[in-house]
Parts: structure tokens; C-alpha cells; sequence
């Protein structure tokens, strides 16, 4: 039997890699195994969030959001160009290389802080002993006194929908896109839906999106999200809600979708359709027979409130059990149970945990919409303030959207802050401090934020919630 370490993790994305990390820092002897393999045959560590998610997203969508600007606002600023155009291997190399540099640095990290990183597929047995298969097919076993599942996510498929990946993708393939499609077809207007629709329609693919649910976004504010779809129009993005996607097929060399509306029977025709109709906890092959490891009803590895699994010793997080399948909400419960595991402290604010979608204006939001809130009955005011008041959002040529804040009538109690405007998902983290440490509106009011910042539109949604804005109108 092979040597006893303290602690071996399953997965090395963004839960994974962190969990191993702290339970490193915490003196625990630590391996983390990982199976990832890019479309070029490379193993990285990073899981999806840095290989085929997060990062890669971020890249392009800032890329196309640069070209954008230039195209649209340039002007406005007195800059002249000449003729702008973009080049789509250039894009691709540089999403590439920073993927590269990012998940290069997980190995850096795991060799300073001392975590022995493994590449292949990891199964649990019972006892906690963990069968690995290199890539090359070798079979080894570890031990452990802890064990971390951290195997995250996959795509959602459709059964009518049948991928071949080239013409009908999902949002992996997306991402690298060789060359803008003329017509792009997106299968759910939700996050990734709404991020990889505005890459491709900002470098000119004409975009429809076929959503199924009558409203968009229904977990944002829908104050924002009424915003939001002014600007997804501007954008030329096609959201057609309340559509049901009955068969896809390769036709030729395009891709022709049957969908139904409340307007009947409809045919769409697109180059390529990307599905994004949300993702599904990944754990094929992780457990062997009597592990004692349970999933609920929906595929997730059922935890507690502190991510214990069902079997002693054994813990789970990030995508592959309950809650919004988010990177640092991942990365909180690694960091979690790594301090658990070694005695100290640990927790995670379920209810404080931001959401960011990355478009153009960015939507951010944290805690309660004003939805859930009027649901509870609890009597709340609201304090909203216009990018347009705002003189750094001017001289950025970004004067779009709001910062809205919710509060409790009674205590003052900041409930939820919801944004829509430049930076949004940078401006968040001031609210998402703010509710982790119980803020009232009269705490940020009190803050003193730096002139000229779009960071002063909180402080002035804070104000406006009594009504006391001073670069507003109090309504
Ligand atoms: P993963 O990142 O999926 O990592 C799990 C790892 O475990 C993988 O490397 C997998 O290969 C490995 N693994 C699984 N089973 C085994 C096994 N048996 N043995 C060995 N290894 C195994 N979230 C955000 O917060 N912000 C964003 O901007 C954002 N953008 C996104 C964009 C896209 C296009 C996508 C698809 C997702 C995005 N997400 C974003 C979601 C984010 O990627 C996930 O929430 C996050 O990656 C989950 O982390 P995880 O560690 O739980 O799982
Ligand atoms: P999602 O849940 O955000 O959106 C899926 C959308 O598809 C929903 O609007 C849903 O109603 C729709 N849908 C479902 N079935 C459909 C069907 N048959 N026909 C048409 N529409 C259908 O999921 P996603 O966009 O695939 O993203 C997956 C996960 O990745 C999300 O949980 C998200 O949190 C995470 N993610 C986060 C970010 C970010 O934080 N910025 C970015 C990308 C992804």
C-alpha cells in the first residue's frame, strides 16, 4: 500500500487548485490530481474556468470590446484611426498565450507552496484510497486521510440537438472560433450565451439567440435587466424568448434550427449554433462501488453546509455540488475546507456571493433583487443613481446604466446592490464588503469615495435610498 498523505484533491480548477493550495499552507501533505486535456492535446491544471471558461472569455470578449470602442466611440474622443479592422488568429494567439501563462502558473504555485501536482483521472475507492490513470494509461494508488472531490462541470446537451462539434458547438468550441461565422445561432440567452453572443456579433456575426424561458435573466434585478436588453438590441444581439428549440441538423454547410414560439413553427439558418443552455455536475468515473459517497437527484454530490460528503473524510465542492456554479464561490468553499480539515475556521456567506456577467455595459449584482425582496415582505427602500450624473463615466464616453441599492426600511440594512454600467463587476466587490460585514446605507453614505470614480455611483445609490443624493434628482 502506498505512503498515507493527509489530503488528496480531485480536480484542479478553480476549487480544486485553491483547496490544495491552503491545505499546503496549513502544513497537510498534499496532491492534487487533475485530468484536463486541451483541444491541442496539452494537460494543464486550471479546470474550465482557466482552460475553456473564465479566462478565455475574458480575453476575447475584452478583444472585441477594444475593437468595438473604436469603431463606435473613438471618434467622440477626437481620436481618428483611419480604417479599424481586427484579425482573428491575432485575437486567438493572445487568448491562447494568456491561458498558457495562467495555468502555467498553477504548476508554479503548487511546486512553491509544496503541492504534488498529478495529471491523470482520479477514482475513489473506499478507505480513501484513490486509483490514479496517468495519461499514458499507468495505473497507480494513493492514500489519504482527507479526500476533496472537486471533478466540476460540463455542458447541458440537448438531446434534439446532436453536437458534431464544428457546426454545432458548445461554448469550449465557441471560444476558438477559427473565423467570425456570418450567422451564429446561440441555443440559451443565459451567461454564456449572453458573453460569447456579444464576442461574435461585435466582429460582425449576425446573431440570433432562441431562449426558452419568457424572460431573460430571471435571477437579475429586472430593473437591470430591462437596461440591459436596450443595450443588447444596440447591440444587434436577436433574443427571441419563450422559443423551443424542437431539432437541430447540419444542412450543407450551415445549420438549420426548428423552433416554436407563441407565433408558431419557425426555421432558422446559421453557419454555426453554439448550445449554452446551462451546465451539469461532472462525475462520471469518481466513484467506485461502496465509496458511501451519495448524489442527490440532480447529479450533484450531496454536502453539507461545510461541504461534507456523505462518507466520512470525504468532502465535495465548487460545480460538482449545490449552489451557483461560480469560480470563487468554488474557490471559497476550497479554501473552506482545507482550514476545516486542519482545525481552524472556516465558512462560507452563501448569501454574499457575487454574480458578474461580462458584457457590455457589465451587470453585477449581490444579495437580493428587488423582486425576492418585495416577495419576503419585508418593507425596503431603493436608491438608484445614472452612469449619466456620473463625470468619470462621462469622460470615459461610458455613461450607460445605473447602481441601484436595496435596503431594509426598518434598520437600514443594505439587502442587495444590482448594477448595470462600466466596471460594474469591479464595483461590486465595495457592496459585496459591505454585506459581509452587515453595512446599513448610512455606513456607505458615510464612506468617503474618491471624485471623479464610477465607485461614487454606489455611494450616491446609498444616498438616494433616503432620498439625499446630491448629483441626482431624489425621486
Ligand atoms: P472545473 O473548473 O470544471 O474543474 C474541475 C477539474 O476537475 C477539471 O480540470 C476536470 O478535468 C477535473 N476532473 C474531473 N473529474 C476528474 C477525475 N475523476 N480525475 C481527475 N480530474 C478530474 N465563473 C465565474 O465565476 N466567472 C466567469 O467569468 C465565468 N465564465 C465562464 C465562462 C464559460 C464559457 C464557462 C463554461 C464557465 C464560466 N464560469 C465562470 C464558470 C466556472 O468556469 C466554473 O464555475 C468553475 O470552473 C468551477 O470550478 P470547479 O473547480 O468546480 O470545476
Ligand atoms: P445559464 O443557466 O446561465 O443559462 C442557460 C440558459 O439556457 C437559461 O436562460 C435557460 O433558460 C436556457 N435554456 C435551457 N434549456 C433551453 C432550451 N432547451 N432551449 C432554449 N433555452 C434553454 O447557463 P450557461 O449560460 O450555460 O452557463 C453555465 C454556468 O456557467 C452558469 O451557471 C454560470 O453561472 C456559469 N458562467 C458564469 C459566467 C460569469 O460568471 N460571468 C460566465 C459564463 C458561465
Amino acid at each position: 500500500m502506498s505512503e498515507l498523505l493527509d489530503v488528496i484533491v480531485i480536480g484542479a480548477g478553480p476549487a480544486g487548485y485553491p483547496a490544495a493550495i491552503r491545505a499546503a499552507q496549513n502544513k497537510l501533505k498534499v496532491a492534487c490530481i487533475d485530468e484536463w486535456k486541451n483541444t491541442d492535446g496539452s494537460y494543464a491544471f486550471g479546470g474550465t474556468c482557466l482552460n475553456a471558461g473564465c479566462i478565455p472569455s475574458k480575453a476575447l470578449l475584452e478583444s472585441s470590446e477594444l475593437y468595438q470602442r473604436a469603431k463606435e466611440e473613438f471618434a467622440a474622443h477626437g481620436i481618428k484611426l483611419g480604417s479599424i479592422g481586427f484579425d482573428v488568429a491575432q485575437m486567438q494567439k493572445r487568448r491562447a498565450s494568456i491561458v498558457k501563462t495562467m495555468t502555467g502558473g498553477i504548476t508554479a504555485l503548487f511546486k512553491s507552496n509544496g503541492v504534488t501536482g498529478i495529471q491523470g483521472h482520479g477514482r475513489l475507492l473506499p478507505g480513501n484510497e484513490v486509483r490514479v490513470t496517468a495519461p499514458d494509461g499507468t495505473e497507480t494508488s494513493l492514500r489519504a486521510k482527507e479526500v476533496i472531490l472537486a471533478s466540476g462541470s460540463t455542458p447541458v446537451r440537448l438531446g434534439v440537438v446532436p453536437h458534431d462539434g464544428k457546426l454545432i458547438v458548445d461554448s469550449w468550441n465557441a471560444l476558438e472560433f477559427d473565423a467570425v461565422p456570418r450567422r451564429l445561432g446561440v441555443i440559451g440567452a443565459g451567461v454564456i450565451g449572453l458573453e460569447l453572443g456579444s464576442v461574435w456579433r461585435r466582429l460582425g456575426s449576425e446573431v440570433t439567440m432562441l431562449e426558452a424561458m419568457p424572460d431573460l435573466l430571471p435571477m437579475a434585478d429586472q430593473t437591470i435587466v430591462k437596461e440591459a436588453q436596450r443595450h443588447f438590441k444596440k447591440l444587434g444581439l436577436d433574443i427571441k424568448l419563450g422559443a423551443k428549440v424542437l431539432r437541430a441538423a447540419v444542412k450543407g454547410s450551415g445549420v438549420e434550427v426548428a423552433y416554436a414560439d407563441g407565433a408558431g413553427e419557425h426555421t432558422l439558418e446559421v453557419d454555426k449554433l453554439v448550445v449554452a443552455v446551462g451546465r451539469r455536475p461532472f462525475t462520471q468515473d469518481l466513484l467506485a462501488e461502496g465509496t458511501g459517497v451519495e448524489l442527490d437527484a440532480r447529479g450533484f454530490i450531496e454536502v453539507d453546509e461545510h461541504c461534507r460528503t456523505t462518507a466520512a473524510h470525504v468532502w465535495a465542492i465548487g460545480d460538482a455540488v449545490r449552489g451557483p456554479m461560480l469560480a470563487h464561490k468554488g474557490k471559497e468553499e476550497g479554501i473552506m475546507v482545507a482550514d476545516l480539515i486542519a482545525g481552524r475556521y472556516g465558512e462560507v456567506n452563501y448569501k454574499v456571493i457575487p454574480s458578474v456577467i461580462y458584457t457590455a455595459p457589465e451587470i453585477a449584482w449581490v444579495g437580493q433583487t428587488e423582486e425576492q425582496v418585495k416577495a419576503s415582505g419585508r418593507p425596503y427602500k431603493v436608491g438608484a443613481f445614472p452612469f449619466a450624473a456620473s463625470g468619470r463615466a462621462r469622460a470615459m464616453e461610458m455613461a450607460q446604466g445605473m447602481a441601484k441599492v436595496i435596503a431594509a426600511k426598518d434598520d437600514d440594512e443594505v439587502l442587495g446592490v444590482h448594477v448595470i454600467g462600466p466596471m460594474a463587476g469591479e464595483l461590486i466587490a465595495e457592496a459585496v464588503l459591505a454585506m459581509e460585514y452587515s453595512a446599513s446605507t448610512e455606513d456607505i453614505q458615510r464612506t468617503i469615495h474618491a471624485h471623479p470614480t464610477l465607485s461614487e455611483a454606489i455611494h450616491e445609490a446609498a444616498l438616494s435610498a433616503d432620498k439625499r443624493a446630491i448629483d441626482a434628482i431624489n425621486r
